[in-house]
């Protein structure tokens, strides 16, 4: 059983203004489906198939760059297409909410918290909103694909939320304005999808 490219919730255009439909077709058709093959490839023989990508990369020798670029990239882009929508944007609510006020006193200073580590990764990387056993949330950042759920990767916990900062995400609309791409994320992000993560794996 090898990993497969999960179809769109949605068109390659619904994001548009804020993510170009151009800049989706070439992410999920090639990059996404990309990471996908060389994961299957990577852990041909290996063992491990058959296992959840959970299971594999909260395992993983982080020497194994194959399964660590092509795992990691196969489940940040299952995650990051999952917690866009064309009708998103606003705020949370309910659980969520409250465990974001708890860590970060309010919304705003959150949204500042996340914007300011996605725009300050230093080349390719993610920007995270995990949450940890017990509920509490914290924001965080990767370089390459690499993400919390890797042993002794950053923060830890279990992503719930996370924006690609790859130029490849955004470099066909903003160029080199990251911190544009950043903010027009929040206007797709599907606060719904988020919250039934927190909900999950609090
Ligand atoms: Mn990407």
């Amino acid at each position: 059983m090898s990993f497969e490219l999960p179809q769109l919730s949605y068109a390659h255009d619904a994001l548009e203004p804020h993510i170009d439909a151009r800049t989706m077709e070439i992410h999920h058709g090639k990059h996404h489906a990309g990471y996908t093959s060389k994961l299957n490839a990577a852990l041909e023989g290996s063992g491990d198939e058959g296992k959840s990508i959970e299971a594999i990369l909260g395992s993983l020798d982080m020497a194994n760059m194959g399964v660590r670029n092509n795992g990691g990239g196969y489940y940040n882009h299952c995650l990051f297409w999952e917690v866009m929508t064309p009708n998103g944007g606003g705020t949370p609510s309910g659980d969520l909410a409250n465990a974001i006020n708890e860590a970060y006193g309010s919304f705003d200073a959150f949204k500042e918290a996340f914007s300011k580590a996605a725009a300050t990764q230093f080349g390719s990387g993610w920007a995270w909103l995990c949450v940890h056993k017990g509920g509490k949330v914290e924001v965080c950042a990767t370089p390459n694909q690499d993400n919390p759920l890797m042993p002794g990767v950053s923060c830890g916990g279990t992503p719930i939320l996370g924006l690609d900062v790859w130029e490849h995400a955004y470099y066909l609309n903003y160029q080199n304005r990251r911190p544009d791409y950043v903010s027009a994320f929040f206007n797709v992000i599907n606060w719904d999808a988020v919250a039934a993560k927190y909900a999950a794996n609090k």
